[in-house]
């Protein structure tokens, strides 16, 4: 039988997490396969840490790690991923956005011999803006970025322990992981659903979050922008160089005549324009070096169920206070 590893980011999702639980075991009992849950809390500053050790207490099958602090989405997945056994893992969302009905059939897909199966949701019910501009940035990235991706092609999707073990050989501590899905390669499936609201609790994306996911996304997976400065730069010494001699001629037949004051300006403004945020670039992708030059680890654990387990006696009395400890008789 297969054994399936489901991975969960969660940050404050306190509220969602039971109902999420409930409905991912009644998607999976009857799915035969033997599986496991491998929450990973994500700082969160809400109780989602004490509902995961009562889901972890009450199930064998579920598994958790919990970080120190609040390390974002990717590194979460990666933890997850770390953490996983199973022979396919599965990656979703907390929030019911990733409907657990789906699973037995992006199961049944991978027993076709798909390595990375993608659940690919639509925009029904997402506001108008958000929407346009979530259209306008694929286009871009299509265009700026070596790898593909796909529109409503996020982050749930099942993957194959080959596929699993691809992507956590990559050491880069700036992960994109959708650039990276679609790096790694394998045969890879998709098939759309209807895109659900959150159940409960609220998006940690806000506007702000997402331009610099988007831009981290255009960034962090190849040299492109940087050549297109390098094409801005030589476009513009060539006209530079078009203009100075048509300039000289003039001098040559005409005589000089001083006024250009204006060209001038026009001249120092615009290039000094493009240099700033060619500047810009350079030490965006300066600072990417430096960040991984520093080798830190993606994220710090601050417990895990086994960590728990040893610090708590096995009747579920209250945690002592330091492993090893014997408790003061009454
Ligand atoms: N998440 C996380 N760390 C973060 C932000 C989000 O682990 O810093 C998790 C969150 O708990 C949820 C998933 O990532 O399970 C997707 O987050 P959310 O629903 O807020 O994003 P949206 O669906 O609005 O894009
Ligand atoms: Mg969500």
């Amino acid at each position: 039988m297969v054994h399936m590893s489901v991975v969960v980011p969660c940050y404050d999702e306190s509220e969602v997490i039971d109902a999420f639980h409930a409905a991912l075991i009644a998607a999976l009992e009857p799915a035969g396969v033997t599986f496991e849950v491998c929450y990973v809390d994500d700082g969160s500053g809400d109780r989602t840490l004490d509902r995961l050790r009562a889901l972890a207490a009450a199930d064998r099958r579920v598994r958790y790690t919990s970080f120190s602090r609040n390390f974002g989405k990717e590194s979460a997945l990666l933890a997850g991923m770390r953490m996983s056994r199973g022979s396919v893992v599965a990656l979703m969302d907390a929030d019911l956005q990733h409907p657990p009905g789906l699973l037995p059939r992006m199961l049944e897909l991978h027993r076709h011999g798909y390595d990375q199966v993608v659940a690919q949701r639509d925009r029904t019910g997402e506001g108008a803006v958000r929407t346009a501009l979530s259209r306008v940035y694929y286009r871009l990235v299509r265009r700026f970025m070596d790898v593909e991706i796909i529109d409503g092609a996020g982050d749930f999707r099942l993957l194959s322990r080959r596929a699993v073990d691809s992507l956590l050989s990559l050491p880069e501590s700036n992960r994109f992981s959708k650039g990276l899905f679609s790096w790694i390669g394998f045969d890879t499936v998709s098939f759309r659903y209807e895109n659900v609201e959150r159940a409960a609790g609220r998006s940690k994306w806000g506007g702000r979050r997402l331009l610099n996911y988007g831009i981290d996304g255009l960034l962090s997976f190849n040299s492109r922008p940087l050549r297109l400065a390098i094409h801005t730069g030589l476009w513009l010494f060539l006209s530079a160089l078009v203009y100075a001699l048509w300039i000289i001629a003039n001098a040559l037949l005409d005589g000089v005549d001083t006024p250009g004051y204006a060209t001038l300006i026009t001249a120092i403004v615009g290039l000094s324009g493009i240099q700033l945020a060619t500047l810009g670039v350079i030490g965006e992708y300066v600072g990417r070096i430096y960040h991984e030059a520093k080798r830190r680890p993606h994220y710090v654990v601050r417990e895990t169920e086994r960590s728990a387990a040893v610090r708590r006696p096995p009747d579920g009395d209250a945690p002592l206070e330091a492993a090893g400890r014997t408790r003061p008789k009454p």
